[in-house]
C-alpha cells in the first residue's frame, strides 16, 4: 500500500518537466496520492497533471505571488476534490546576483516567488486545515539559506529562503495545536532546470568540489524527502529541516 493512498496534494510551481516539484508530485502519485499540480501556465500544469502515474490529477494555473489566485485554487480544489491533505510548497526562482548588483525589482521577483507565494498558498489552506484538524506542509528552503548561498542564487535569494525556514518554524508552531505539521527541505546542488543554463562549467566544476558524495542530487533524491515529510512517517516531526544536499553543509 502506498504511503500517500487516498490523500490529495498539492503542489505548486510542479509543471516545470525535470524540477522538484514535477518528481515529488510523480512519487506522490506512485504513493496512491491525488496530485494537484499548480504553476503559472495552465496548459503546462495540466500536461504535466496528465503525465502523472493514476486518475485524477489536476493541473491549475496558480501565480503564488497573487494572494487572490492562491485563496481561489485552494477553494476549486476543495470544492471538486472535497479536501486538501498536504501542501508542498515548491514554486521558486533564483538569480545569480552580487549583492550590488540586487535592483528593487530583483528582490520584489525573488522574495515574492520564494516567501510571499509559500505565505499566501499556506495561508489559503489554514482554515480548512482548522476544521480538519489535520495538515502537512512540505516548504522548499535552501542550502543557500544556510550557508549563505555559494551555489547560484544571490544573497537575495539566500534571504528569501531564510525567510522560508523563518516562516516554516513559526507556522509549525502555531499549526501544532490544530494537527497541522509544517516542515522545510534545504536541497543542495540539485540537477534541474532553474539555473536556465546560466551555470557555467567552471561554476559546476567548484560547486561539486564542495560536495562530499561528489555528485549532484537529483530531483528524485529530494522527492523522497518530501514523501517522508508529507507523509505519516514524519508523524511527530514539525518545524524541521531537512538537509538534501550530499554532504555540501554538515552541521
Ligand atoms: P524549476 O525552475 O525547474 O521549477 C520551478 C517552477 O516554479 C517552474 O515550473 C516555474 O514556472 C514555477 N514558478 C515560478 N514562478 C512562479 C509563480 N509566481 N507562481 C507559480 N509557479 C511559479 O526549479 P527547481 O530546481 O525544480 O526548483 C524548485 C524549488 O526548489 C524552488 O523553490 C527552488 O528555489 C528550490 N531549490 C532548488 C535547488 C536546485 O538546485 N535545483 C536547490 C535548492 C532549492
Amino acid at each position: 500500500m502506498g504511503l500517500l493512498t487516498g490523500k490529495i496534494a498539492v503542489v505548486t510551481g510542479a509543471a516545470s518537466p525535470r524540477g522538484l516539484g514535477k518528481a515529488t508530485a510523480k512519487l506522490f502519485a506512485e504513493h496512491g496520492a491525488t496530485v494537484v499540480i499548480t504553476d503559472l501556465d495552465a496548459a503546462q500544469a495540466q500536461a504535466a497533471a496528465d503525465d502523472l502515474p493514476g486518475e485524477g490529477h489536476m493541473g491549475m494555473a496558480c501565480n503564488v505571488t497573487d494572494k487572490e489566485a492562491c485563496f481561489a485554487t485552494a477553494a476549486a480544489v476543495i470544492e471538486k476534490l472535497g479536501a486538501v491533505d498536504i501542501l508542498v510548497n515548491n514554486a521558486g526562482i533564483t538569480q545569480p546576483l552580487k549583492i550590488m548588483e540586487i535592483a528593487p525589482e530583483n528582490y520584489d521577483a525573488v522574495t515574492d516567488v520564494n516567501l510571499r507565494g509559500t505565505l499566501y498558498m499556506t495561508q489559503a489552506l489554514i482554515p480548512h486545515w482548522r476544521e480538519r484538524q489535520t495538515g502537512s506542509v512540505v516548504n522548499m528552503s535552501s542550502v543557500s539559506a544556510q550557508r549563505g548561498g555559494g551555489i547560484f542564487g544571490g544573497p537575495h535569494y539566500s534571504a528569501a529562503k531564510a525567510g522560508v525556514l523563518g516562516l516554516t518554524k513559526a507556522v509549525a508552531r502555531e499549526l501544532a495545536p490544530d494537527g497541522v505539521r509544517v516542515n522545510a527541505i534545504c536541497p543542495g546542488f540539485i540537477a534541474t532546470d532553474i539555473t536556465a543554463g546560466k551555470l557555467t562549467d567552471e561554476m559546476r566544476a567548484q560547486v561539486l568540489a564542495g560536495i562530499p558524495m561528489g555528485r549532484a542530487g537529483t530531483a528524485d533524491d529530494v522527492a523522497g524527502c518530501a514523501l517522508f515529510l508529507a507523509s505519516d512517517l514524519s508523524s511527530y516531526c514539525t518545524g524541521t529541516e531537512v538537509d538534501v544536499n550530499g554532504g555540501s553543509l554538515i552541521h
